[in-house]
């Protein structure tokens, strides 16, 4: 099958199981080639709903985690959005598709080996997405109040400076635990994260400050 058809098919999967419900989200998955994201030797499998090794212990996040993630951000153009975990630049591509040229997407990734890929692999398909090494843990500060942040690594728990970048009303989404974890996802208000929990959920832990409190 060609590439597209692929992409179409797992589409029309991910809508049927219930994972893909947005309209603007279904688009930019449309939009977004996966197998550019992935490494070489797996590109076969990149239109299969799971997610794919990608060295450094890390993995790309499965296709129903990336749609019902980011539906549960509610973004619209012109958006200024967070991510934490760019790993090879999947969801990040997703991000930028949505919020479009008027939007911003900033993401944060802790291994710079896989910064430098996602840079790369990001580029290749004219995406424009500002790629930070760092600890996600501190947000980053520089480009809020974020419309949006999204974490694609388990979080320990949910450090105040990452809730402050969010602007009043805006939406965060993030797994909380240590591997398994649940998916919360809700809203920022007066500094007080409103969520519900909307899926459990599996995901790489995250490195760095947080995961040295544990
Ligand atoms: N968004 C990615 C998911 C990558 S998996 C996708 O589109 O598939 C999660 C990523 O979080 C990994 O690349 C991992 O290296 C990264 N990560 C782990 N701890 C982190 C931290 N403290 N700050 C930023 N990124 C982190």
């Amino acid at each position: 099958m060609a590439r597209n058809d692929e992409r179409e098919a797992l589409l029309a999967d991910l809508e049927i199981s219930g994972a893909l419900v947005d309209p603007l989200v279904e688009e930019a998955m449309l939009a977004v080639p996966r197998h550019v994201f992935v490494p070489d030797d797996a590109t076969g499998h990149a239109y299969e709903d799971r997610p794919l090794p990608v060295g450094f212990g890390q993995t790309i996040s499965a296709p129903h985690m990336v749609a019902m993630m980011t539906g549960a951000l509610m973004l619209k153009p012109g958006d200024n959005v967070l991510e934490v975990g760019t790993g090879m630049g999947y969801h990040a591509a997703v991000l930028k598709h949505i919020v479009g040229p008027t939007g911003k997407v900033t993401s944060i990734e802790y291994v710079p080996e896989l910064a430098e890929r996602a840079r790369k692999n990001l580029a290749s398909i004219d995406c424009h997405v500002d790629v930070v090494t760092g600890d996600g843990a501190d947000g980053y500060p520089q480009n809020a109040p974020y419309d949006a942040v999204l974490v694609t690594c388990a979080m320990p728990r949910i450090p105040d400076e990452l809730l402050w970048q969010v602007r009043d009303g805006g939406h965060f989404v993030a797994p909380v635990g240590v591997t398994r974890c649940r998916l919360l996802a809700g809203t920022v208000v007066d500094g007080d994260f409103r969520h519900e929990n909307i899926s459990d959920c599996l995901f790489v832990n995250m490195q760095g400050r947080l995961a040295e409190e544990q």
